[in-house]
């Protein structure tokens, strides 16, 4: 568990414009990590105790016979640069950290107790039965996680798709092993069965060489028992889970504003073995294409669908040894809801139109030929994410295709994607609509065990699955054309030479009265890759919440506009682009990262869409009510409400969303029309072009863009502002409810105000930061159990700096949870007093190295630059200056400013605080 991210794909809004703090130029050094799988997860639980699996991931982390400290681990890893997290899946639990490369193998050491002999101690279980608890709390509204659950309360029952792999109070605790006192016995049994050295997987990731790496690994996991059980290949052990219940339409509630319909087909074991023969990802690629003769574009045409995804999921029960499962979901406009019967249609239309052309060997090569060139020039990724994603593949390819399977196309098998054709058919189809409207009310009603949400099972008669499975769309419906934007250019503008120096920054290569062109000549990461950002000012933008919302269903509009001919075949070929509204709305930000070949090509379409933008008024009206619901749902989540009620209170330019909501009501496509028409009188573009492309190729992108501005410079006075305002001193609460009546999670956010940016406020933040991080989660979530989320800080808003702290409790109103983090943040002064010294001075040293560490790809370092770009300042060196002076700080200093800034209702500080 611990996958929380809400994936429901919805729009921040704005952009906020605080950075990581720190920001380098380079010298520094990278971090290691390590990852352990085990496999097994959740569908091993005991009947007897739901959750069982993930209960054990949280309890081996609670201290070994060697390093017994219930948070050792903890807190060695904040004083030496690193961190570490755990997760359950179905098949597999995987537990990983990151640190500082020069410590690694000490971090083995401490790591390796939690799995040779973990102690698992009886009096951590109740407090971890919160953490399990507050973790479930936090999902329970989250509609991918029930639909999810859904699935799984359909499935066969005893099949492990029926597992409730979260776990939670009641599952725990009314179980019997906890009621009869049982539950450490039953927690080392499950340990003694499945964590042994037969079903481990290790990742190692480190600057050491591989012979070396390998020997510690011998060394300190030696010890690793080797008895337990074998693993189980779910696929002889069980049939299909849903063969008896197919086909099915099932109706229930969401909890966001909107509605889906997903249609779910079961797919054999053999699509996941055969990973060779990528046919289950051919399937996946025709039916989630956005492009011209798509299912999707279809969709939008008749003004049906908003969204559209497709495709196997990762873990879970949608990827496992018992098969798969292919989902389809679709986000339904109204009308799309009306037409729900003729939505699965069309789907079954696309499915049919597959059917009958049969399997294409071409278009299989194309999705070979980008997975290769993907692969080729792939990223340098983060040492964790990489240890983690290896560690995960071990057991799933053959050891010679452990780097590659995912992306491994090796041998085209038309037969197997044709009988993925034939398997996808009415009769097996899962078929279920989530309504936010529907009430949940009327007969046959069941209601899901976990949550208790509501759901109906509806019948299917004959003559609606007859007419799906002869649907027929003609001519609409078609495999898309050949892809325009696969990159054939891939030689390196940098002449080979070994990149020498230190200090370095994009530089001005061209400026006049609209444009300004930074660039630099990647010679770093040697690859054909370039980032692209184009932060467009207009002075037109109208004040408050009309004009922000212009700007929005501005951009909605132009991301429409190119989806099916542009973005969708460019995003396919590997390239990434985003836009948005600026940080104040007084323009946009463009962003476009990926192979350099044909990146100025999709730059240069999005400026001639945006300059010359004709609104449909049919489309417009779909995207006005999309942006509506986005609205809407945005602050459904309480932690992303605090955060937007800070927002709004400080920023000039913001308004809440009922304002935005309303200004959205207004607007027409006139009015749309007439601001695309007149924003462009006076416009500047400000870029930042770097990567494998040379000065006089950025120039010429840029002067092509240029050629699509119609209008003329800014004047002087009309250049827009950004403001924020100041906190004045004391304590100020604003208690908000929450969106959701049903929400049970409480939020609690403090903000302190620090003032302008400074290289010397900015190093105290940063240091605090740190010095407070491991101490607050200690305190507040691990023996206090307020919640299962706690954090701490470093804000920058329009440049003007701040401290956040807040907490996420299930169990404990605002007004607590906010009293006990005011007594932590009292006592921080003394707790950083008594501190030792050499603990200080690690915590302090890792920051530092933080800082300087080298950007590990090209789209950091762009990141990096452009902060320094958008707030005008243009400091690319402010990450050492900041770092130079955090390691002259002393324990002493840092306690008094802490005295001084971060004390909740003292008269001298800035202190807001927000409860939802
Ligand atoms: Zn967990």
């Amino acid at each position: 568990m611990d996958h929380d991210e809400d994936t429901d794909g919805e729009e921040e809004e704005g952009d906020d414009d605080s950075d990581d703090g720190g920001g380098s130029s380079g010298g520094g050094m990278k971090l290691a990590a390590c990852s352990i799988a085990f496999d097994v997860g959740y569908f091993a639980d005991t009947d007897e105790c739901d959750g069982l699996s993930h209960f054990l991931e949280h309890m081996v982390f609670m201290g070994s016979e060697k390093y017994p400290g219930e948070n050792f681990f903890g807190e060695w890893l904040n004083e030496h640069w690193g961190s570490d997290n755990a997760s359950t899946d179905s098949e597999n639990t995987i537990f990983y950290f990151e640190c500082n490369p020069k410590n690694l193998r000490e971090a083995l050491e401490i790591f390796s107790g939690f799995f040779v002999n973990p102690l698992v101690k009886l009096d951590s279980v109740d407090r971890e039965v919160t953490a399990v608890e507050s973790e479930f709390e936090r999902v329970v509204n989250n509609d991918t996680v029930r639909a999810e659950l859904l699935l799984s309360s359909l499935a066969a029952k005893g099949h492990p798709y029926t597992k409730f792999g979260w776990g939670n109070r009641a599952s725990l605790t009314q179980s019997p092993p906890y009621k009869e006192g049982r539950m450490r016995d039953v927690l080392l049994e499950h340990w003694r069965r499945h964590y042994h050295a037969k079903r481990m997987s290790i990742a190692l990731v480190g600057a050491e060489d591989l012979d070396e790496l390998e020997s510690w690994i011998v060394e300190i996991f030696g010890d690793m028992r080797d008895d337990g059980d074998e693993v189980i290949d779910l696929n002889i052990a069980h049939s299909s889970p849903y063969a008896n219940a197919v086909p099915i339409r099932v109706l229930t509630a969401q909890v966001k504003d909107g509605q889906h319909v997903s249609i779910t087909h079961e797919l054999p074991a053999w699509t996941q073995k055969n990973y060779k023969h990528k046919s289950a990802t051919y399937m996946e690629t025709l039916i989630g294409h956005e492009g011209h003769g798509s299912l999707f574009a279809e969709l939008k045409r008749r003004g049906w669908a908003s969204d559209l995804r497709s495709g196997v999921g990762a873990g879970g029960i949608d990827s496992s040894t018992a098969g798969a499962l292919f989902g389809t979901t679709i986000k339904l406009t109204d009308d799309g809801l009306t037409h729900v019967d003729d939505v699965i249609g069309l789907f079954f239309a696309y499915v049919n139109m597959l059917r009958a052309k049969g399997p294409q060997e071409w278009f299989w090569n194309e999705i070979k030929q980008l997975a290769d060139i993907d692969f080729r020039f792939r990223e340098p990724e983060d040492a964790s994410e990489y240890s983690e994603r290896l560690v995960a593949d071990i057991r799933k390819y053959a050891p010679e295709d452990i780097l590659r399977g995912a992306d491994l196309f090796e041998t085209y098998k038309p037969e197997e994607i044709r009988e993925i054709i034939d398997l996808m058919t009415p009769q097996k189809a899962i078929i279920v609509v989530q309504n936010h409207a529907w009430n949940g009310e009327g007969e046959n009603v069941e209601h899901e065990r976990w949550i208790n949400f509501p759901y109906k099972k509806e019948a299917l008669d004959s003559a609606l699955l007859e007419t799906w499975a002869n649907a027929d769309a003609g001519e609409r419906l078609h495999y898309p054309s050949p892809n325009p934007y696969i990159a054939s250019d891939f030689r390196l503008r940098s002449p080979a030479s070994e990149h020498k120096d230190a200090l370095f920054s994009p530089t001005i290569v061209h400026d006049c009265k609209v444009s300004r062109i930074w660039h630099r000549l990647d010679d770093r990461f040697n690859q054909p890759r370039s980032c692209m950002y184009f932060q467009v000012s207009l002075p037109h933008v109208p004040e408050g919440a009309f004009g922000m919302m212009l700007i929005q269903l501005f951009v909605a509009m132009v991301e429409d506009c190119v989806n099916e001919s542009v973005y969708y075949p460019a995003h396919l070929a590997g390239m990434e682009v985003d836009i948005g509204a600026s940080a104040s709305y007084s323009g946009f930000v463009l962003s476009l990262e990926g192979l350099s070949d044909k990146l100025g090509e999709v730059a240069l379409s999005y400026f001639k869409t945006m300059t010359s933008l004709k609104i449909d008024a049919d489309r417009f009206e779909k995207r006005k009510e999309e942006r509506l619901r986005d609205v809407h749902n945005l602050c459904l989540n309480p932690a992303r409400h605090a955060k937007r009620a800070l927002e709004v209170l400080l920023k000039q330019k913001d308004a809440t969303q009922e304002d935005k909501a309303n200004a959205l009501q207004e607007m027409t496509a006139a009015d749309l029309q007439a601001f695309a028409d007149g924003i462009w009188q006076h416009a500047h573009v400000e870029s930042l072009m770097i990567g494998n492309l040379t000065k006089d190729e950025a120039c010429d992108v840029g002067e092509r863009i240029r050629a699509c501005l119609p209008g003329a410079p800014i004047p002087d006075n009309s250049w827009p502002e950004t403001r924020i305002a100041r906190v004045p001193q004391g304590a100020h609460l604003f208690s908000i409810k929450a969106i959701n009546a049903d929400e049970t999670n409480n939020v609690v956010l403090y903000y302190f105000q620090l003032g302008e940016s400074t290289w010397r406020g900015r190093a105290f933040i940063i240091l605090m930061q740190s010095l407070m991080h491991e101490k607050l989660f200690d305190q507040l979530r691990t023996k206090e159990t307020l919640g299962y989320s706690v954090s701490c800080s470093f804000d920058s808003t329009h440049e003007i700096l701040g401290y956040r702290v807040s907490v996420e409790s299930a169990f404990h109103p605002p007004h607590f949870v906010s009293s006990r983090m005011a007594a932590f943040l009292r006592s921080f002064p003394e707790i950083l007093d008594n501190m030792d010294d050499a603990s200080y001075e690690k915590t302090r040293q890792s920051v530092v190295d933080d800082i300087l560490a080298d950007d590990v790809n090209l789209r950091e370092e762009a990141i990096r630059h452009w902060a320094h770009l958008v707030n005008q300042k243009y400091q690319f060196h402010r990450g050492r200056h900041v770092a130079q002076i955090i390691s002259e700080i002393s324990k002493r200093e840092a306690a008094d400013w802490c005295r001084e800034f971060i004390q909740p209702f003292a008269p001298g500080s800035r202190h807001v605080s927000v409860h939802i």
